[in-house]
């Protein structure tokens, strides 16, 4: 029987973490892969305060994580599948390593990369296909690429291909970039990428690999056919909310409805971080939040033992 079961290894379920073992209390952390989440994937990150020359994502969560490991967090691997109430306590089922229970759960399972959903995105997944620039991008030397989306994720990816690609087709939808504009300025500033407008993806082609993109210009309707040796699709993401469906109440996209308590529906059951906020989606947010569930996730935890 645990206090706290913190669902999730991101910048969220690490910093609840970090604060729950400060409050004492008996706290596990389950993560399905490597603590770190989505910043596993992150080179350079700037903007996370305490940093003024910058660091790499992994970095940073490994320093998260041990800093949560010193405090007397308990981390497993393990995945979990489902959440059940009970009477007194709430039971957590696990894929590798049965059930836990406890008192309270913070879910902060994050998000994973959307999905552009056309033919051909799945055959050549890791054929050409890639949701991950950081990951992927060093195979791709010297060769044209196309890198989807017009967030920050595309600009800065796109960026960051430029040291091992030839040329980085960058192809959003609109007219308007969705990226910050110091991201804005520092690709439209790189001569190896090209931008392309208004445009989709309609089918992702080749044979054993990626050979070429079909383009649709969505003003003219004029389509197109562009030689590229891999796409990168950075549109955004989706929560990984599906294990909670039934129970935890979830907003049209998907997302964890909490009130200003991080509570869910569930009064025993917090949520933190990416799955519950689809606005600002960044790393010291979503450890904001983390902080704030694992704080009333302890008062809680300690009422209901009281
Ligand atoms: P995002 O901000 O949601 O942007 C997704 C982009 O993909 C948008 O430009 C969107 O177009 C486009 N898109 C979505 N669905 C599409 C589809 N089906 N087909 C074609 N295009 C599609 O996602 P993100 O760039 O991954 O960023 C996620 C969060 O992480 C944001 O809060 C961002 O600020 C943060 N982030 C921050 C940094 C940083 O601070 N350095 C770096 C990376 C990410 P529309 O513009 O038309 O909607």
């Amino acid at each position: 029987m645990w206090d706290i079961i913190i669902i999730g290894g991101g910048p969220a379920g690490l910093t609840a973490g970090i604060y729950a073992a400060r409050a004492r209390l008996d706290t596990v952390l389950l993560e399905k892969l490597a603590p770190g989440g989505q910043m596993i994937t992150t080179l350079g990150v700037e903007n996370f305060p305490g940093f003024p020359e910058g660091i790499t994502g992994p970095e940073l969560m490994g320093n998260f994580a041990k800093q949560a490991k010193r405090l007397g967090l308990q981390i497993e691997t393990a995945e979990v599948t489902q959440i059940t109430p009970e009477e007194t306590r709430i039971q957590v089922a696990t894929r590798e390593k049965g059930d836990f229970y406890s008192h309270a759960v913070i879910i902060a399972t994050g998000a994973r990369p959307q999905k552009l959903g056309v033919p051909g995105e799945k055959e050549f997944l890791a054929k050409g296909v890639s949701y991950c620039a950081t990951c992927d991008g060093p195979l791709f030397r010297d060769v044209e690429v196309a890198v989807i989306g017009g967030g920050d994720t595309a600009l800065e990816e796109g960026v960051f291909l430029t040291r091992f690609a030839s040329k980085v087709h960058i192809i959003h939808r609109r007219d308007q970039l969705r990226g910050e504009k110091i991201l804005q300025e520092r690709a439209l500033a790189n001569a190896k990428v090209h931008f392309i407008l208004e445009t989709v993806v309609e089918e992702i082609r080749g044979e054993e690999v990626v050979k070429s993109i079909k383009l649709r210009n969505v003003k003219t309707d004029e389509k197109s056919e562009l030689e590229v040796k891999a796409v990168f699709v950075l549109v955004g993401t989706v929560p990984n909310t599906e294990f909670l469906k039934g129970l935890i109440n979830l907003d049209e996209a998907g997302y964890i409805i909490v009130n200003e308590r991080y509570q869910t529906n569930i009064p025993a059951i917090y949520a933190a971080g990416d799955v519950h906020d689809k606005v600002y989606r960044q790393a010291v947010t979503a450890a904001g939040s983390g902080c704030a569930a694992a704080l009333e996730a302890a008062k809680f935890v300690e009422e209901t033992k009281a």
